[in-house]
């Protein structure tokens, strides 16, 4: 029987956040999050003259995201009474971590607690080749979606760019990847599921050349990938996603590639052109079924914009070509989603929009209270097979960090367990919240 629907809530964010600097409680304002006007504007407003205010602020960028300084008397190339004036007036802040957990396959968690007591996760992903940072969007999620643990948190808000960014540096401090540092020693686990896709970096991984002990080198660095896959719907947060990564691939900064970079969206139609146009990174679409009846159940979303839409979206992507592959999720649900059928359609859908696209099977990952059964590895295999079988790349992610509830859709920044009747209760009142 289908499940009743759950009502889907909009993208307002019921929460006032400070959308350019976050003013902490002692007055300084957290330089980190800010674009390059904006410090250079930060430092006009403490006196600075433009010129100087443009000079400095060139300064400030290369230490902040560069060499991972948080205290101004370490740059060395400023002058005296500057780096004494900023810090009267700011802080290069990070998030507090509440909680850094390591699973036995080498995944690293974080619990972050924000200025206002608000939390998110943040998840790092070593593989053969890589390491990818799993970034939150938001506090919790609005959209529900029936397998997903993220949608079950009562509170949502919008993460600041301060707080998207803080996510990669913590992740940079914590691995010891700043110039200087001692890197921390990872176990990389010998498989790379993520390997077949398109970014030209699918190079075995030697022991000793990607992790150098205490030779810090950025051809060395093991954060080399960023995933918008952790909590929220980035779309849902388009602004502060975009001044976010747009600080992330700044070439004097942390520079990372938007090749290197993947934003996940559950199906936002009307934000995916900008998205494509106005950050460029790769895109991936958590498609999960085939059909009307299925998606509307399990991805409430359908019910606004449909998979023939979705996948009109998906075609019109800008950068979405054979070399740049749209990546469709899709989770594996036993006698939900996971038919051979299922499979077929999901091949002529790929067909009929002329999508450049590989299928990422993910295994369902359980949560306290979740009630929906992963498919069989017997069903998984099937499936990938008659896909693959129509010349469409299709791995199965393999599970990362479950022992500490790090896989996909496992986070949540307070574990509770809830029953169907409580999750239904709350998603209603969400959605009453989100009533303009
Ligand atoms: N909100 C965005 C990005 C975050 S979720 C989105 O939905 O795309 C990252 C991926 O994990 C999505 O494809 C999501 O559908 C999937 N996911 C959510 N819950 C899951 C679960 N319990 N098991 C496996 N994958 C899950
Ligand atoms: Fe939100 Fe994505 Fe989870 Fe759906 S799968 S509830 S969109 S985080």
């Amino acid at each position: 029987m289908t499940a009743p629907l759950m009502p889907i809530p909009g993208p307002v964010d019921p929460h006032v956040m400070p959308r350019k600097a976050t003013v902490r409680a002692d007055g300084r304002i957290d330089l980190v999050g800010l674009n390059r006007p904006a410090i250079a504007g930060a430092l006009e407003g403490i006196g600075l003259d433009p010129k100087t205010a443009r000079m400095r602020s060139r300064q400030l960028w290369h230490w902040i995201y560069h060499r991972g300084a948080t205290e101004f008397a370490a740059m060395a190339n400023i002058a005296k009474e500057h780096r004494a004036l900023f810090a009267a007036h700011f802080v290069v802040g990070r998030p507090e971590v509440v909680t850094a957990q390591v699973s036995l396959d080498g995944t690293r968690k974080w619990l972050l607690r924000f200025a206002d007591g608000e939390e998110a996760e943040c998840v790092f992903i070593p593989d053969a080749t890589r390491g990818t940072l799993c970034v939150s969007s938001q506090v919790g999620c609005t959209l529900n979606c029936r397998f997903c643990h993220t949608g079950t948190m009562k509170l949502v808000r919008n993460l600041t760019p301060a707080e998207i960014v803080g996510q990669v540096m913590l992740a940079r401090d914590a691995l010891g990847e700043w110039p200087g540092a001692t890197p921390v020693p990872i176990v990389r686990p010998v498989t790379n599921d993520a390997a077949d896709d398109d970014d030209g970096d699918d190079v075995p991984w030697v022991p000793g050349a990607h992790n150098p002990g205490n030779n810090y080198t950025p051809e060395g660095r093991m954060l080399t990938n960023i995933v918008m896959m952790g909590m929220g719907e980035p779309l849902y947060n388009f602004d502060n996603v975009k001044t976010a990564l747009q600080i992330v691939m700044d070439g004097d900064g942390l520079g990372l590639s938007k090749r290197r970079i993947t934003l996940s969206t559950s199906g936002v139609v009307p934000m995916m052109a900008r998205a494509g146009a106005e950050i460029g990174v790769n895109l991936a679409v958590s498609l999960h079924a085939v059909t009307k009846e299925i998606r509307d159940e399990i991805v409430p979303l359908n019910r606004k914009y449909g998979i023939e839409e979705l996948l009109a979206a998906c075609a019109a992507y800008p950068g979405a070509n054979n070399a740049r592959r749209i990546t469709f999720e899709y989770v594996m649900l036993a006698g939900k989603n996971d038919s051979d059928e299922d499979a077929r359609e999901l091949v002529r859908l790929i067909r009929r929009y002329k999508l450049p696209a590989k299928v990422n099977l993910i295994p369902f990952n359980p949560w306290p209270g979740s009630f929906y059964e992963c498919s069989s590895d017997e069903r998984i295999r099937a499936f990938s097979d008659i896909v693959f079988k129509a010349g469409i790349s299709c791995p199965v992610r393999t599970p990362r960090g479950r022992d500490i509830l790090a896989a996909c859709g496992q986070l949540k920044s307070a574990s509770e367990k809830i029953s169907r009747a409580e999750l239904d209760k709350r998603a209603a009142e969400k959605e009453a919240a989100w009533v303009d």
